[in-house]
């Protein structure tokens, strides 16, 4: 049996952050079943990829190359990652729970006739049995599962943040490369289209302006947009972000969104503008370093874990901020 296994993606070419975060987890792992960890690289020509990856202190960098594998075809990454698994038996296979990992996390578990565990917050090893003991949040975020299971390999999909990434180190990995035997009939998706869209990183900006369901219409984030720019003239990176009923409307595209199933962010200052501060809401933004709430219900628990609040209608607080920063 081989040892923990981790999916490497990629970001505009270049090593992906959610990757070090795996293999800081990864490389934990290892640790404490008494192996190594080392990595997958999927792709055609990934050379230069797989040595940037081969710095971060893994055992070995496989790397799956074949022309099918150019770009993301979720049925050649599967066909070629069941493969690699059943050549090398890994004890642990961690993947991303992003865009990839929640294509070819649930297609792979199942070929390889083992349990998946999605989401997962925490991981460790249990002494007793050598097993994985995952932590992931359930019921929206109001309790935590601790989950083990019999399957082998035994895969998981990680949420982002879960660990902080590793830094690089002085020796390199073994590379093996490998040509997995696919075909052109393996492929039913044979091209993914990608649609230009707005680049929002919530995660890099200063100060945050959320509005919530409390915002009546849609043309009122353009206040919300008003008082980012004025604030951005002296705090750097300002961005307008939102609760989840604002992305149902179809108001602002998920990126947008604060929360469990938004981004987890941890910014100078949050703005919350009509948001009650659900649980669900609270766990992506509660670790901002000041929150400030903007609402008309005094008693919503916005307030609770407010530093400074406003209670009144946004629709006179805002014009009157922006009003006062310009001056
Ligand atoms: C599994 C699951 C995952 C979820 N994930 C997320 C998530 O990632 N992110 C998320 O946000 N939610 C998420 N939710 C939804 C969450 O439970 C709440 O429903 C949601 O956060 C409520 O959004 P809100 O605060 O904008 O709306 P509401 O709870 O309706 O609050 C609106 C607020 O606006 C105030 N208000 C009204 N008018 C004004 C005004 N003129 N001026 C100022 N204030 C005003 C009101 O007093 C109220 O406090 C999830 C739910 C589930 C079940």
């Amino acid at each position: 049996m081989s040892d923990v296994l981790i999916l490497v993606e990629t970001k505009e070419g270049a090593l992906d952050k959610k990757t070090l975060e795996l293999i800081r987890g990864g490389s934990g792992l290892a640790k404490e079943l008494g192996t190594g960890a080392s990595a997958v690289v999927v792709g055609h020509e990934t050379s230069l990829l797989a040595e940037s990856v081969a710095s971060y202190g893994l055992n070995k960098v496989y790397r799956l190359e074949h022309p099918l594998l150019k770009g993301f075809k979720p049925d050649a990454w599967v066909g070629a990652l069941e493969w690699l698994c059943k050549q090398i038996v890994p004890r642990v296979f961690l993947i991303s729970h992003a865009f990839v990992g929640r294509e070819v996390a649930p297609r792979l578990a199942y070929r390889l006739n083992t349990e998946l565990t999605t989401d997962c917050t925490g991981l460790k090893i249990d002494p007793a049995d050598k097993a994985l003991i995952r932590t992931k949040p359930i019921y929206g975020g109001n309790a935590v599962a601790i989950v083990k299971t019999e399957g082998s390999p035994q895969v998981v999909t990680v949420r982002r943040g879960a660990f902080e990434p590793v830094e690089e180190t002085a020796t390199k990995s073994e590379m093996v490369p490998l040509t997995p035997p696919l075909d052109e009939s393996l492929i039913r998706v044979k091209s993914l289209k990608t649609v230009e869209q707005e680049v929002v990183e919530l995660d890099k900006a200063n100060i945050v302006i959320s509005g919530g369901r409390g915002i009546a219409e849609k043309e009122d984030f353009e206040v919300l947009i008003a008082l980012a720019k004025a604030l951005s003239k002296t705090h750097g990176k300002v961005m307008v972000g939102c609760s989840r009923p604002v992305v149902d409307k179809g108001w602002m595209s998920s990126d947008h969104q604060v929360g469990l199933t938004g981004s987890m962010i941890s910014p100078e200052a949050y703005v919350a503008v009509g948001i009650s501060g659900a649980v669900q809401h609270l766990v992506g933004m509660i670790r901002s370093k000041k929150i400030i709430a903007i609402n008309t219900d005094l008693g919503c628990n916005m307030f609770k874990v407010a530093d400074f609040g406003v209670v009144g209608d946004y629709k006179e607080i805002l014009p009157a901020l922006i009003k006062k920063l310009e001056e």
